[in-house]
């Protein structure tokens, strides 16, 4: 597992490998698997790595939300306020929610800045589940990443906004753990690198809009996982 992890991406993850063998929260102790096969993946510290899909949206939004909640002041001014949690949709239903006058998109996620809220298409979660609960944890940090550039000064959200995202998801998963609200286990880093490579850009960033490919975004993940959320900010203003 590990031989596999420096293989796919060696620099960036063996930096987040240092970090999640010196944080002492893993157990790394051959806990459930899924019926996939992988090695159970992120999950609150009471649970296992059997989870279902549900709960384990339902501790990533506890997770997410609590470290941006316990956190946000010694970050950033004013008062942290939790997006609101619209949660699952199906994208291909003709009753589609809407956000303004669009509806959310199939097999995707997002963060609707217009109702100032996260959903995510079933789908997409059950799919992903299947190949590591880290997918998961993974979409709904991101989409909360959005949430969290949207109460921010323009000056403090990059131009890169998916990279920035994927930084804060990083520096919000990987602050949980150091809070104790989520553990994160061996195997877990391999299983967001792949989510992260899975829903990456053929090519690398060059517009707003895009996410980057899977290398860019595994090493801004990282970044916000090794660094925290000041490291996600652009160079200006940290
Ligand atoms: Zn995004």
């Amino acid at each position: 597992m590990a031989a596999r992890w420096y293989v796919t991406t060696p620099t960036v993850l063996v930096a987040v490998l240092a970090l999640l063998t010196g944080c002492g929260s893993g157990g790394g102790d051959g806990g459930p698997r899924s019926p996939g096969g992988t090695t159970s993946a992120v999950s609150p510290p009471p649970g296992g790595g059997d989870d279902t899909v549900e709960e384990d949206i339902e501790a990533a939004v506890r997770a997410t939300d609590g470290y941006w909640s316990e956190h946000w002041t010694e970050l950033f001014t004013g008062e942290y306020r939790s997006p609101r949690v619209s949660g699952a949709y199906d994208g291909a239903a003709s009753d589609v929610p809407l956000c303004g006058e669009e509806r959310l998109p199939d097999n995707n996620a997002v963060y609707c800045p217009a109702g100032d809220y996260v959903a995510w298409d079933m789908d997409l979660m059950r799919q992903g589940h299947r190949m590591g609960d880290a997918w998961v944890y993974l979409v709904i940090s991101h989409e909360w990443g959005h949430a969290i550039q949207s109460r921010l000064h323009e000056e403090l959200v990059s131009l890169a906004g998916e990279l920035q995202a994927d930084c804060l998801a990083g520096a919000a998963l990987f602050g949980a753990a150091r809070d104790g609200t989520l553990r994160i286990e061996e195997g877990d880093t391999r299983e967001l690198a792949q989510a992260l490579a899975a829903l990456a850009d053929e090519t690398p960033w060059t517009d707003t809009a895009d996410h980057g490919d899977a290398s860019e975004r595994i090493a801004s993940f990282s970044q916000g996982a090794e660094s925290g959320v000041r490291a996600c900010l652009p160079d200006a203003v940290r």
